[in-house]
């Protein structure tokens, strides 16, 4: 292992200005600074940009799978869901075990540049896995699944919960108006009936959000997460996003499952660039898109003191992009797969371009090759063995194209 090592020439984004030929030097897992120091340095050798390593604010690891299920457009999630445990492929992917469904999830998001992922799932789900996954997996939550009278009754109901949140100042996270049925466009009335709409409720898809529930949202200081991708595939449309953009939400973007969802966070958000620009005729910004996958998302979900950008003292969790120095806004926004160059969380690289061998050896950790869209990279663990194995389950050469191993 390296404790103290530094990156450079890089153009760095961090909050306050993008940095050219720049350094970052990581110190025990932290960012330590951005000047030049005498430590051990690897040469990033090429056009590469770096970012803090990105967030998903809302996925689905259990359903981690593929193809998209359902016949658009539902009145609800509720048919849909319907949909999903009657369909053949819900049946093909419970045959593998889930914590195999875990690790795959975590490997889509990592291939596209993701360390951090809030999962839809409640803790009795989930937590048996998160410690064994490759990426971090948020723990620290509450949770209501939704408010309508048909939600799935996670959690200790919507009072405790929120109050969970605020005593451990934690979010309280839950899918909310999903849909145009009388009870779910009574969403925001509902949670503030259970005194649930405020500063740690992080609300989940909001595609019956009406403007006055957007003031309200906004008024509470309340987060929203935007799954574009899904929405569409699912109901036609989405959020009244430059409404909630206008009234000063902090609004983060989550790929939702693949079972509706687009494919990996790099789809989710130009596909988020384009239905903004078919709803308003008008672009949304490259930058503010950046933020919805960093600063955003880790102040819903309270790590902002930890992630979500590059400053010193937080986490080593980076991004290397190969892209334009000069636009790299624009570069992450139209970033494919094979352009995620090096990931790094709390300082140890855990994905990358195979001609950054040299780091990944330094680290000394289980890594196994693959091939991402033609280019050989290298990769914590060995996804190459899980995609066997669930071809084996399955009993013939099953394509998961999140994962194209
Ligand atoms: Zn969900």
């Amino acid at each position: 292992m390296i404790d103290e090592y530094s990156l450079s020439p890089l153009t760095i984004v961090t909050p306050d200005e993008v940095k050219h030929d720049a350094s970052i030097k990581i110190s025990n897992g932290k960012i330590d600074s951005f000047t030049e120091s005498k430590v051990k340095n690897y040469e990033i050798d090429g056009s590469y940009i770096l970012f803090p390593a990105l967030m998903n604010a809302h996925d689905h690891l259990f359903g981690t799978y593929y193809p998209r299920i359902g016949t658009s457009p539902y009145i609800c999630w509720l048919p849909w869901d319907y949909d999903l445990k009657n369909s053949p492929i819900y049946e093909e992917r419970n045959k593998s075990e889930p914590f195999d469904l875990y690790l795959v999830g975590t490997y889509k998001n990592l291939i596209s540049g993701i360390t951090t992922v809030h999962d839809h799932m409640p803790h009795h789900i989930n937590n048996p896995f998160i410690d064994k996954l490759p990426i971090r997996v948020l723990k620290d939550y509450s949770l209501a699944h939704e408010v309508s009278v048909y939600d799935l009754k996670w959690g200790d109901g919507i009072d405790v919960e929120y109050k969970k949140a605020v005593e451990n100042n934690i979010p309280f996270v839950t899918h909310i108006e999903e849909g145009f049925d009388v009870e779910s466009m009574r969403g925001i009335e509902i949670l503030e009936g259970h005194h649930a709409l405020g500063e740690h409720s992080v609300l989940v898809h909001g595609i019956g959000f009406s403007k006055k529930d957007i003031k309200k949202v906004a008024r509470k200081k309340a987060h929203f997460v935007w799954c574009p991708g899904s929405n569409v595939y699912m109901f036609g449309r989405t959020a009244k996003i430059r409404e909630l953009l206008d009234a000063g939400v902090n609004v983060s973007i989550g790929t939702d499952s693949p079972a509706t969802g687009e494919l990996n966070i790099l789809d989710e958000i130009r596909f988020a660039k384009k239905v903004y620009k078919e709803m308003y005729n008008e672009e949304l910004d490259d930058e503010i898109i950046v933020r919805m996958i960093t600063e955003n998302p880790v102040k819903a979900f309270r790590i902002q003191d930890k992630l979500g950008s590059l400053a010193k003292g937080k986490l080593g969790d980076l991004l290397i992009i190969s892209g334009d120095q000069n636009n790299p806004y624009s570069s992450l926004v139209n970033a494919h797969l094979k352009d995620i160059s090096l990931v790094f969380m709390e300082g140890t690289p855990i994905y990358g371009d195979d001609k950054f061998e040299n780091i990944f050896n330094d680290f000394g950790l289980n890594c196994t090759r693959i091939n991402i869209e033609g280019k050989d990279k290298i990769i914590i663990g060995d996804p190459g063995s899980l995609m066997e194995k669930m071809r084996e389950i399955v009993g013939f050469h099953k394509e998961l194209p999140f994962l194209p191993i």
